[in-house]
Formats: C-alpha cells, structure tokens, sequence
C-alpha cells in the first residue's frame, strides 16, 4: 500500500509505483478458468467501430453496455482521430466490416492540461530532440469532437460514413452527452 503522501500522477514520486504485470497474469490464470469467449468471431457483431481516449475510467464495454465480440475499440491519448486511428479504420472497414464509428473523448481529459508547444518545448530541452509528431492537445473536447468528426468525413480512405456520431462521456457522473454534428 502506498503511503498516504504517494501521488501517482508525479513521475518522481517512486514509492507510488509497485509493478502490477505478475497479479495481472494470476489474474489472468483465473479468467481461463471460465473462459466462454471461444466461439466469437472475428468480424465484430455490431459492425461498430468506437475511437476514444485511453483514459482509466472509461471501460468501454461496460459503459455502451456492449458485449465481447460486438465492436473494435480503437484507443489513443485523447481518442483524437490521427493518421494511425485512420488506418485502424480503414482495415476495421474494409476488412472487417463495420459500417458504424463512435468518436466518444471526455471531461477532465488529461490532453486538456497540457501546450502543444510547452510540452514539446520541455521534450526538447530535456532530451535534445523536438517530437515530429502532433500532440493534439485541446482545451475543449466538445470543440475536439467536433474536429473529430470533420476529419472523417474528410478523410478519403474512410468508406462508410453515414453512421458517424461524437459524445463527450462526463466522468463525474457517467453520461454520455452527444456532440451536434456541425454537418447537420
Ligand atoms: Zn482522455
């Protein structure tokens, strides 16, 4: 147990930090035990691809109440729709077949405390190298979603693109609150 100081968020703070990986796989041993996900197929049920923040609080599945095997969760630090989460989408499209895209971000998102330039300005000083890659920090994730969406709709490679919808998940209460499609 960490002592009552331990802050989790401060990367200097050691004592906060017990490797979990070992529990993890015990863990695992006991799922097996009652494992009855054999027969699920590849291709996700629902035809639904759902693109989100890879933030701890959100547990996709049970929050859309959606079961296993019935949609691909693609994930990333502030579920901003970048190059890679096109490309994941692509191949859910067009090799696995889904029809249907959830953009879901959220309050309190850590990509909303942070400056593109002050972070990557910080990078480079401490490691001597400025990052190629965007950030894609933003203050407001509604605004984000917003973005999100435009950039699908954009986006020449995503073939289906009628069932596009955005929500911003409130984690102090759990909602989902849906973002108007400026498109209409
Ligand atoms: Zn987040």
């Amino acid at each position: 147990m960490a002592p009552p100081t331990a802050d989790p968020s401060d990367p200097a703070d050691e004592d906060a930090f017990t490797p979990s990986t070992d529990e993890l796989v015990a863990n695992n041993a006991r799922y097996m035990e009652t494992f009855s996900d054999a027969g699920l197929g590849l291709v996700p049920r629902r035809h639904l691809a759902v693109v989100t923040c890879m933030d701890s609080r959100m547990d996709i599945f049970e929050m859309l109440g959606l079961g296993h095997g019935e949609a691909h969760i693609i994930r990333n630090a502030g579920g901003v729709v970048t190059d890679d989460v096109i490309r994941s989408l692509v191949l859910s499209q067009r090799l696995l077949r889904t029809k249907e895209i959830l953009l879901i971000h959220h309050s309190d998102c850590g990509m909303q405390k942070i400056t593109e330039d002050v972070f990557k300005a910080t990078l480079e000083a401490e490691v001597g190298i400025r990052p190629s890659w965007a950030l894609e920090s933003f203050a407001d994730p509604y605004a984000d979603v917003r973005q999100s969406m435009g950039r699908l709709h954009n986006s020449p490679f995503v073939m289906y693109k009628d069932h596009i919808r955005g929500f911003v998940y409130e984690v102090a209460n759990g909602q989902l609150v849906e973002v108007v499609d400026p498109r209409g």
